[in-house]
């Protein structure tokens, strides 16, 4: 399709202001005066949507009027017609299509929307954000950063969304070039889309709603330099999920590198590995499944590009198979307070674990086995009853796991990053987990829905200041209505001095084991009196529910301060200390270990670890110029091309676009184009300061009502009221027509 098709279509898809009878969703309204009505009754319906017509909306914001039923009906009709892209005001809405679209995201394409003089003209699409962003960077008179925030509930298509976006200035900024460790010359672009495969090896999980769900948090800056290009890249994570390391939910895997390994390995690392064919390993269930992502090869290939030397690969694969191995450690005990044994069948595998992690089988099964209490200046030796030993075990995995993940993350930034002295702007793209409610919450969807709720913040105040910003520009005098503000949840959770994580922060800095009634007690004496927060008082488990901006979440108390500390047994960090595996050794010795051991309780807790890092991204994204897609995902099963309305609703009430939907309708629900109003309204003309440019309609309603023609407001009052669709009419500004 050439770009004057593409325009072309944008202008037949424009919003019906071109003439032309327009029915739909509107009931007739029967003016008492017919002949008004009759004249009337075109022009008043051209503000309407029009069924028909409805795939050809390009701005959700211009569908009239704009209600979370009109808008689902709209996003549905273009659906269909496989339209996946849809303007929402400042937003995009992102639709998952569950199926390869082939032509949507060619080289050409991005050549199109780059060399268009005008991209937003062009049908709604991903790269018109990426392209705006790109040329923002240095349109303005100084420079300014930019932050893609890509936003959507697990299997919305997020990762999908920023893989694509990386690769759309890897290509329009690509001309760099660096001279890798081999002294061969070798693209940076291509390193920095190298990290994309080795991230998501390690950190993304085949789940029950995404085959691909990235079990981490992402932000990348793409650096460019003073000609625009891409010259090197930084990525931060956040809050990896590394419980599944031991851990998977029913019907899950573990993390996709581990699948990589038993499928891609040959004979001879399989042997070095002590990964047998036919072997099963309890901590990776479910690996007859096979996904796109189990690629071996791909993994390995974008290590060797990123400098990962193949000693170290060894290294890194060598301790990933220990990890499996200790999932098979079975320990047992003839009564469960009692200290355990190793069952015999376990003894092979704590020796394969103990060579692959270089450490002595003894020394590794005492640190599994045995608790040293410190009595005064002397120690004393407690053997571990069989949960405590699971438990240990389960640490050890989790810990190596996550301190992996971060080597990993902290090699790609030192092989991507530009010298400081060589970029000047950056784009950021934001890839975080969506809004979480599930039967069972705990300290992991408190983390996330507070960081959801950190976004919503600023997107609700960077869309204010848009709009504000496009009422100034024309000429408008406007005072803000209210709308939902989402402080006080976020005083609630993270305020001071008393708030959800003060009072987890406290609790689990005091050394004693914590009980969830108590903890309820202390939150319910606290904050008892925030609306943010309420008890129920029949649930059998101790829990607490916070009204989000997204909607109700039930917490669960239990197990909440205990995962918040995070402890590892400082005997285990003392064997990992000691390992002759050298990249173990270096990643627990060489650098400052922020672990908190269960022997000096850290004032680093998980929640106070993450509130900082969410802190400094928000910094960061303040000082950016913000672009929000929100990905949508059409139905719960993946399927392609299906559509539920229920699904769907959910989520744009939880992705903010709802409330970015009431904050239009706070302000002028309805825009027309000047020329198109006056071409429509050119009665009103006559009118002289109509025609020196006013561009609003109470001049010329003030006009009309002169005139005596008072059933033309009664007759729009009558329609905003009948208007079926219309949910939520409330706070729509009297001037309907800006
Ligand atoms: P999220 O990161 O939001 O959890 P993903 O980005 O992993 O979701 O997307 C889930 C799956 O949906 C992808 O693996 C891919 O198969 C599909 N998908 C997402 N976006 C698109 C798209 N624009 N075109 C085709 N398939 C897509
Ligand atoms: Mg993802």
């Amino acid at each position: 399709m050439t770009s004057a098709d593409k325009r072309s279509n944008v202008r037949e898809g424009g919003h019906s202001n071109g003439g032309g009878t327009v029915k739909g969703f509107v009931r007739k309204v029967h003016s008492p005066h017919p002949s008004l009505n009759d004249s009337l009754e075109g022009e008043i319906q051209a503000f309407l949507i029009d069924e028909d017509q409805l795939h050809t909306y390009d701005d959700l914001t211009k569908v009239n009027p704009v209600t979370p039923t009109t808008v689902l009906k709209c996003l549905q009709a273009r659906y269909r017609v496989k339209v996946f892209y849809t303007h929402a005001g400042c937003t995009l809405v992102a639709l998952n299509p569950f199926q390869p679209i082939p032509d949507l995201y060619t080289l050409d394409v991005m050549k199109e929307y780059h060399c268009a003089p005008q991209p937003q003209e062009f049908k709604p699409h991903i790269f018109i954000v990426a392209e705006e962003a790109y040329r923002n960077v240095q349109n303005q008179l100084e420079p300014v950063n930019q932050s893609l925030v890509v936003s959507g509930e697990s299997g919305a298509g997020k990762t999908w969304t920023s893989r694509c976006l990386m690769k759309y200035y890897a290509t329009v900024a690509a001309a760099s070039s660096v001279v890798n460790s081999q002294d061969t010359v070798e693209r940076i672009e291509r390193r920095v889309l190298d990290s994309n495969p080795i991230m998501e090896a390690f950190g993304n999980a085949c789940t029950l709603r995404n085959n691909n769900s990235s079990r981490f948090g992402k932000y990348i800056q793409l650096q460019l330099d003073r000609r625009q290009l891409l010259v090197g890249a930084s990525v931060q994570t956040y809050l990896l999920e590394k419980t599944r390391v031991a851990c998977q939910p029913a019907n899950e895997r573990n993390f996709h590198i581990f699948y990589q390994m038993l499928k891609g390995a040959t004979d001879e690392q399989r042997k070095e590995w002590k990964m047998p064919c036919g072997k099963h390993f309890v901590w990776l269930p479910n690996s007859e499944k096979t996904v796109e992502e189990d690629s071996f090869q791909e993994t390995v290939e974008a290590m060797v590009h990123l400098g990962i030397k193949a000693e170290r690969q060894r290294q890194l694969f060598r301790i990933l198979s220990g990890i499996l191995q200790l999932g098979n450690l079975n320990f047992s005990s003839m009564d469960e307070s009692q200290p355990c044994d190793l069952d015999e069948q376990s003894k092979d595998f704590l020796q394969r674990a103990a060579d692959l992690l270089c450490v002595p089988a003894e020394e590794l099964l005492t640190s599994l086995r045995v608790r040293t209490l410190k009595a005064g200046k002397q120690s004393v030796l407690k053997p571990c009853c069989r949960a405590e030993c699971s438990m240990r075990r389960d640490c050890l995995a989790k810990v190596i796991y996550a301190q992996l993940f971060e080597w990993l993350v902290t090699f790609i930034n030192n092989s991507i990053c530009a010298d400081k002295s060589t970029w000047c702007n950056f784009i950021g793209v934001l890839d975080v987990y969506g809004f979480e409610c599930f039967q069972i919450n705990n300290l992991e969807q408190l983390c996330i829905n507070y960081a959801n709720e950190k976004l919503q913040q600023h997107f609700v105040a960077h869309y204010l200041r848009a709009q504000q910003e496009e009422y100034v520009s024309e000429g408008l005098e406007w005072s803000f209505v209210k709308y939902q503000d989402n402080q006080s949840c976020l005083d609630l959770l993270e305020g001071s001095p008393v708030s959800v994580f003060s009072l987890l922060n406290e609790e689990s800095r005091l050394n004693r084991a914590s009980d969830a009634k108590t903890m309820k007690v202390r939150l319910e004496k606290e904050l008892g009196n925030n609306a943010n927060i309420s008890w129920d008082k029949f649930s059998k488990q101790p829990h607490f529910t916070v009204a989000h901006y997204a909607g109700q979440v039930s917490y669960q108390i239990q197990g909440m301060v205990e995962k918040n500390k995070d402890p590892v047994p400082p005997e285990l960090i003392k064997l990992l200390q000691e390992s002759e595996n050298s990249l173990l050794h270096h990643i627990f010795t060489d650098k400052e270990t922020e672990i908190p051991t269960s022997k000096g309780l850290s004032k680093v807790t998980v929640v106070s670890k993450f509130k900082n890092s969410l802190e400094r991204l928000m910094r960061i994204l303040h000082t950016t110029t913000p672009h929000y897609t929100r990905c949508i995902k059409p139905n719960p099963d993946c399927k392609p091309l299906t559509f539920k309305k229920e699904e769907v609703i959910m989520q744009l009430e939880a992705c903010g676009i709802v409330e970015t939907i009431h904050i239009s309708a706070a302000g002028f629900p309805i825009r027309i184009p000047f020329n198109g109003f006056m071409q429509r309204y050119g009665l009103i003309a006559k009118y002289s300061h109509v025609k020196s440019g006013i561009h609003s309609i109470d001049a010329g309603a003030d006009y009309i009502l002169q005139r005596g023609v008072e059933n033309l407001l009664s007759v729009v009052s009558q329609h905003e009221a009948f208007d079926p669709l219309c949910e939520d009419n409330s706070g729509k500004h009297n001037s309907w027509v800006h």
